[in-house]
């Protein structure tokens, strides 16, 4: 089937609790929605088990199932979903007939072309890796990339984190809430992190600093035990044994495709207007953003769910003022 012949009134791109919640509203709405659900249905919550801090799940629910609950109901107002990821976005004025559509915004896929009048983009971002050994093998068997949703699975544990920059020394003074001791482990004496976020790690009784080495690789049987660390001087090796472990060296948002095309900052987030009335306005207009691409602070599922709703909202006012217009 060419797509190009379908023209909706929103695609949004991303599966994850943005790009549902958008669509759920969205849908609600009755604008006619796509959802391409990119290289990770689902998005990041997929590749964990328990959630504890979604609202409406007392008990806690695993991450597939709550992102599963989220599409079925997206499904019960009509969305349709597809597996595809979108290479480039181009704008058109349009040739159509029809006069609601001035002008069009086409979406490259891996083999079809997609066409909507406008587009919400919550394409998420993801956990830069250390890329050593057993990294893959122990994510989420000891290994995390968020304090915030792990954290409290570390109660009265010796962990560590791994990193020198910001993200490392907020993760650490976060994680001595749960944490018999938070250990930061960097390769070198001096840190990216800016000195007063050194500082106060440093005066923190709980935390303590294992500087100088060089990570080689995770050990353990079914989860991660110990940490072999190569110390840059002496290089002599050595395996630390820890409860778990933190990677803290920084997120990458999923934006490359959009170089160009839309405002993102110097690390690839999504600018959003948040001053003017479409608080989830990108730079082109008719493009909207929300979630973990936007957000470089919170990196909440709710967060995101909570501005895909608003990015849904906006685009449905935006739509009306062009039919208006
Ligand atoms: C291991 C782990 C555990 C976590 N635990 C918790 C927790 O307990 N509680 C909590 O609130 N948060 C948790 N988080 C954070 C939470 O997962 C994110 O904040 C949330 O998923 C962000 O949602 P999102 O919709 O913005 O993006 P994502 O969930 O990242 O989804 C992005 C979507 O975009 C799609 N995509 C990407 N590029 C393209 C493209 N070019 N074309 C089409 N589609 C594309 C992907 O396939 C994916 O479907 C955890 C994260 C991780 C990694």
């Amino acid at each position: 089937m060419n797509e190009k012949s379908k023209i909706y009134d929103v695609i949004i791109i991303g599966s994850g609790p943005a790009g549902y919640t958008a669509a759920v509203y969205t849908s609600r709405a009755f604008l006619k929605t796509l959802i391409i659900s990119g290289p990770t249905p689902g998005g990041q919550l997929t590749t964990t088990s328990e959630v504890d801090n979604y609202p409406g799940f007392p008990e806690g629910i695993l991450g597939p199932e709550l992102l599963e609950r989220m599409k079925k109901q997206a499904g019960r107002f009509g969305v349709e979903i597809v597996n595809d990821e979108i290479s480039n976005i181009k704008y058109q004025i349009s040739n159509s007939n029809d006069k609601n559509l001035k002008s069009s915004f086409l979406l490259a896929g891996s083999s079809n072309v997609y066409e909507s009048r406008s587009v919400i983009v919550s394409t998420g971002a993801s956990a830069k890796t250390l890329g050593i050994p057993s990294e893959e093998k122990f994510r989420g068997k000891g290994i995390s990339y968020c304090a915030t949703c792990d954290g409290f699975f570390f109660r009265g544990k010796n962990i560590a984190v791994l990193g020198g920059g910001d993200t490392a020394m907020e993760e650490a003074t976060f994680l001595t809430r749960f944490a018999e001791s938070v250990t930061i482990i960097h390769r070198r004496e001096e840190f990216r992190a800016s000195p007063i976020m050194v500082e106060k790690a440093k005066k923190d009784s709980k935390i303590k600093f294992l500087l100088n080495k060089e990570i080689v690789e995770f050990k353990g049987e079914t989860t991660v035990k110990s940490i072999k660390l190569k110390d840059t001087k002496s290089k002599e090796v050595g395996d630390f044994p820890f409860d778990g472990f933190f990677v803290a060296i920084g997120h990458k948002p999923a934006t490359e495709f959009l170089k160009g095309f839309i405002k993102t900052d110097d690390k690839g987030y999504v600018l959003i207007n948040d001053k003017e009335k479409y608080k989830t306005a990108t730079s082109a207009g008719g493009i909207f953003a929300a979630g973990d691409c936007v957000d470089s602070i919170y990196r909440q599922g709710i967060v995101a769910a909570g501005m895909g709703a608003m990015a849904a909202l906006d685009a449905q006012k935006w739509l009306e003022t062009q039919e208006l217009s």
